[in-house]
Order: structure tokens, then sequence, then C-alpha cells
């Protein structure tokens, strides 16, 4: 099973329409530990990226993802514009100009892009960050695919451990970004990032999946 460039287009527009369904959700959990803005900015990120390939429909795998990272360096801001932003260019740059990725391809582009998350935020394992999601979720995906599960199945198993990871940041101790600055009073709250990264990795469940 393949990942064709339909696919690719229905995750992002799947992952849109998901963050528009939780906005308000983000934007609650980041007022708990935050400055009440993650909602807005997914929101207004992912609107401005499904014009933009509403206008430009793209031609290849690379040429999708590179219009969703720039779209979201540019209308996103905050922490998480330059974050989302890199995991989309660094995806592009590892799926190259082809209009389908067979699963072991599309793994190594989401681990490219994990890794650009990392390469920006410095974003460690325990952090209370999107990676807290995005990591075991790639792993997973990784293990399922080397056990033989079949792409489909290997996302929804990815998906259930972005929804874990994302569920153990609540007891976390945040070590990076706004949240960091409560200290201990962090403690107790979901992180917002981790909360949209799980949405995008159930968006790429959805529109891959069995
Ligand atoms: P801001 O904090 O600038 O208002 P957002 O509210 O949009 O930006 O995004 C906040 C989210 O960004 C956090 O919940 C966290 O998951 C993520 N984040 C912040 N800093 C980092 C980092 N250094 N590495 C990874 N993720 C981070
Ligand atoms: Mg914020
Ligand atoms: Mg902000």
């Amino acid at each position: 099973m393949t990942v064709e460039l339909a696919a690719l287009e229905r995750w992002i527009r799947g992952f849109a329409a998901l963050i528009g369904e939780n906005t308000a959700l983000l934007t609650r959990l980041d007022s708990a530990i935050g400055d009440a803005d993650h909602g807005a900015n997914m929101d207004r990120g992912m609107t401005a990226v499904v014009a933009a390939l509403d206008r430009e429909p793209p031609a290849s795998a690379a040429g999708l993802l590179k219009q969703v990272g720039m779209t979201l360096v540019s209308t996103v801001g905050g922490a998480s514009g330059p974050l989302y932003g890199t995991f989309f260019l660094r995806m592009a740059t590892a799926s190259g100009e082809v209009t389908s990725l067979d699963g072991p391809a599309f793994a190594k582009a989401l681990r490219a892009g994990l890794e650009g998350v990392v390469a920006r935020g410095k974003a460690e394992a325990g952090d209370k960050t999107m990676y807290d999601a995005l990591a075991p979720a790639v792993d997973e995906l990784d293990s399922a695919l080397a056990a033989g599960v079949p792409l489909g199945d290997a996302l929804g198993r990815a998906a259930e451990a972005a929804d874990r990871g994302r569920d153990a940041t609540v007891p976390m101790l945040a070590r990076k970004g706004r949240a960091s600055y409560l200290g201990e009073r962090s403690v107790g709250h979901q992180d917002p990032g981790a909360t949209s990264s799980a949405l995008l990795v159930g968006a790429a469940a959805a529109a891959v999946g069995p």
C-alpha cells in the first residue's frame, strides 16, 4: 500500500478540519499553561494552508508539503508556527518530487519532520511538548511496519501512540516554551501542542487508513 498525493492532500485537509473542530479546546488548554492562542494560531495557519491548496494544486509530495510548511511559517507565528513549519519542510525534503510514497518512505519523511522539530526546538522526551505525542507515534509506525503490519493499520497504531503520548503530558513538568515559565504550576495540564500533534497523526490514519 502506498500514500498517493491525493491521500497526502486528504491528510492535510483532514488535519485542517480537525483543527477547526478543536480550536476552542486547544485555546482552553493553552489558556491554562500558556497565552491562550494555540487554537487561533493553528486554525489561522491551517485555514491559510487550505486556501493555498485550493489556489495552487500541488504536483508532488514535496510540493504539497513545502506549501504547507511555508504557509504555516508565514501565518502562524509563536512557537508552533516555526515548529510545525519545519516539520513539513523537512518532510518535503525527505519525500522528494514523487506522487506516491510507500510505507517506509512515508515513515522516513515523518521521522525527518520530527528531527526538524527537535533541531529547531531542542525538546526531549518528557519536556511536555508536541514532541511527546509525535515521537511515540513515529516510533510506533516504524516498529509496526518492521513487524509487517500494513500501512493503514500501522498508522492507526501510531495514532493511538500519539493519543497516549498526549495524555502522558498531563503530569509532566514543562521544560520548553511558555509553559516552562510556570514551573510546578504546569503540572496537571495537557499540553496544547501535543494535543494538536495527536490530531495530526489521527488525520494521517484517517486519510490513509483501512
Ligand atoms: P506560543 O507558546 O508561542 O504562544 P503556541 O501556543 O501556538 O505558541 O504553541 C505552544 C505549543 O508549542 C506548546 O504547547 C508546545 O507543545 C509547543 N512548543 C513550545 N516550545 C517548544 C519546543 N521548544 N519544542 C517543541 N515544542 C514546543
Ligand atoms: Mg500560545
Ligand atoms: Mg503565543
